[in-house]
């Protein structure tokens, strides 16, 4: 057996990193993640970030009563953007040679984290801005392109936003009609109408997504102009939350773009379009664990104040429980955000699934953070007055932008279905003759975990040795798991082949294992890397959290593995089709 005080030595012989291989894919295989150890953030960041973040404090301390005014009559205030301006916080990711500040993602995403501890409105002005506005030109820009407007950018002289949605076309992004059409000196004639843009009315430079009439109608990307002629803007549309955050149409009529307005390659918009939102991910996530550590503060204020029965509300059990898994809940979502902010900053090629893991687990545990807040805080937490109703309404967009929870969950599950079914389909090449069908011949994968999991018990602290000794048995728990799982996967791609892309509520069970085991592991390998450096005892609470996560994940993986054999799916599909024929019918009297 290893001890604690080995762990150290075994990471710095990287033993960890050759024996588990990939993150969220290889989770469809049976692999442990490779994110032991956890990351630590960019040290080049650290300092800049304990500026940036004591001069949020500093400024939005001081608005509190600005920020109430601001959602009650839903708009920011010229100096109000000026002052975020003078912040510095539209060119927070923008490299220092074009003036930004030149945080890492990591560190942009503590930053919105910082903002979002005051206000969501602002975090989404700033976040729409370099989460997606103009992280396109980031990304995809050539030199000339990004000196001419990456200065402006910095400043905030130039705010930006990001047009994809349509009328017709919201989580189905590759049908919009939107046209670029080429002419013959190679500019671009625009037309076409956007809808629900952030950022829109204060916006001077629009990423504007069109179908060009080149490459068989396919997607291009495109810089535009607020100024340029045939762009207008709507009025700001009125909101349930974010309402001080600026959303709009914007339109685009016979709007001429030189050649050089097109960003990356033409016919490459689609590709364009997702790369951004995965790379955005880290505001969102950022801007979802600040909105929690600032709901759980105002909870446990109140949980601590508010006397019923003679005892302070925090004394109850119940209460107790709602503060602890709202903490477990945001620790984690932490964890998983800081794996993603890594692996973009670490240049690795594809972290798609882990950011929409990411994006779903945030977006779901605020929504449930702020929920259980607002019911601590009882009858004043669902009074306007107080912060808490604002914090529910704000944090319910998440659930519904940057790729819908559904769409993301689905993506999951068929990225993993392919992945091992391509595996599968690779291994049969190389024992040729056993395969008849390299997808539905054989249980490789079923036979591969079958063993993994009987090597595991009966506690399976064997495989995670390299962890401090308190946490061996939560790594135990999640290597079953994820064996277990890619059995379930392989099986189902078995039995459904190709046929799987249709099979929604079967994805969605495999979606919600694959991101409950992953967060698992995220909170893991932060959890462990602290015992490292804090030792056991010191580090008690955090064992206490990954217990709490752990087992969180281990009832709803089984739950969700066991739904694939024993579920209900087919009343529950012809109810909902009846309901959707002739509606609701039953009434009492
Ligand atoms: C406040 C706000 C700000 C926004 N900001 C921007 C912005 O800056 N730029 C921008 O381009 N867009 C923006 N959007 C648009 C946003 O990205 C879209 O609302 C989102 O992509 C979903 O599209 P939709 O609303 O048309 O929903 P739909 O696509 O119509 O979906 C409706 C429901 O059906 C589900 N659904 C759809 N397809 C499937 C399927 N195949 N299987 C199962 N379920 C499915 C969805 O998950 C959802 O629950 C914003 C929206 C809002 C509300």
């Amino acid at each position: 057996m290893v001890q604690a005080k080995d762990h150290i030595a075994l990471y710095d012989k990287n033993t960890v990193h050759l024996v588990f291989m990939s993150k969220v894919k290889g989770l469809f295989l049976g692999q442990t993640p490779s994110i032991f150890p956890y990351p630590k953030p960019l040290s080049k960041d650290e300092e800049t970030l304990r500026l940036v973040i004591e001069s949020i404090d500093k400024f939005l301390d001081e608005q509190k009563e600005e920020l109430a005014s601001h959602d009650k009559h839903s708009s920011q205030p010229d100096d109000y953007i000026q002052a975020l301006r003078e912040l510095g916080l539209f060119g927070v990711i923008i490299p220092e040679e074009y003036g930004g500040i030149g945080l890492s993602n990591a560190g942009y995403s503590r930053v919105l984290q910082q903002v979002a501890r005051h206000d969501g409105s602002t975090s989404l002005t700033v976040g729409a801005h370099s989460s997606i506005g103009m992280k396109g030109l980031l990304l995809f820009g050539n030199e000339a392109q990004k000196a001419k407007y990456l200065p402006k950018l910095a400043t905030g002289e130039f705010i930006a936003a990001f047009c994809l949605t349509e009328p017709g076309s919201g989580s189905d992004a590759a049908s919009i009609k939107t046209e670029a059409k080429k002419q013959p000196d190679g500019s671009w004639i625009l037309n076409g109408d956007k809808i629900w843009i952030t950022n829109g009315p204060i916006a001077q430079f629009f990423t504007v997504f069109a179908r060009t009439n080149s490459d068989g109608g396919q997607l291009s990307c495109f810089i535009v102009e607020r100024d340029q002629k045939g762009v207008s803007v709507g009025p700001k549309e009125s909101k349930m939350g974010i309402k001080a955050s600026a959303t709009s149409t914007v339109a685009f009529s016979d709007v001429v773009l030189p050649p050089e307005a097109l960003l990356g390659e033409e016919g490459k918009g689609f590709k364009i379009a997702m790369e951004i939102l995965n790379n955005g991910r880290t505001g969102l996530g950022g801007g979802c664990v600040g909105a929690m550590k600032r709901a759980i503060s105002l909870a446990r204020d109140h949980a601590n104040e508010r006397k019923q029965f003679g005892k302070a509300i925090g004394e109850f059990a119940i209460i107790k429980e709602k503060l602890a898994l709202m903490t477990a809940a945001a620790f984690a979502t932490e964890s998983i955000v800081g794996i993603v902010g890594d692996l973009i900053d670490s240049r690795e090629e594809d972290y798609s699934l882990e950011a929409a893991i990411s994006k779903i687990y945030a977006s779901e545990s605020l929504w449930m953070v702020g929920n259980e807040a607002l019911q601590i805080a009882g009858g004043t937490g669902f009074m306007s007055e107080y912060p808490f109703e604002r914090i529910v309404r704000d944090s319910r967009i998440n659930l519904i932008f940057e790729g819908t929870n559904e769409i993301l969950r689905l993506y999951i599950a068929l990225s993993g279905f392919k992945y091992a079914g391509d595996y599968l389909k690779g291994v049969g090449k190389g024992v040729s003759g056993l395969f008849r069908d390299p997808i539905k011949g054989f249980g490789v994968m079923y036979d591969y975990t079958q063993k993994k999991i009987s090597e595991m018990t009966p506690i399976g602290r064997e495989s995670f040795e390299f962890l401090p000794i308190p946490l061996q048995e939560y790594g135990g728990i999640l290597g079953a798991l994820s064996a277990q799982f890619a059995g379930q996967v392989e099986k189902v791609v078995r039995t459904y082949g190709n046929g799987v892309i249709g099979q929604q509520l079967i994805s969605k069970r495999i979606a919600d294992s694959a991101i409950s085991i992953f967060v698992g592991f995220a909170t893991l390998a932060r959890v462990a890397r602290l015992v490292e450096e804090k030792g056991e005892d010191s580090s008690a609470l955090e064992i206490k959290i990954a217990q709490i996560v752990i087992n969180t994940s281990k009832r709803l993986v089984t739950e969700r593995l066991r739904g694939l054999r024993a579920n209900d799916d087919p009343s529950i599909l012809s109810l909902g089709e009846e309901i959707l024929k002739d509606g609701y019918r039953w009434d009492l009297f």
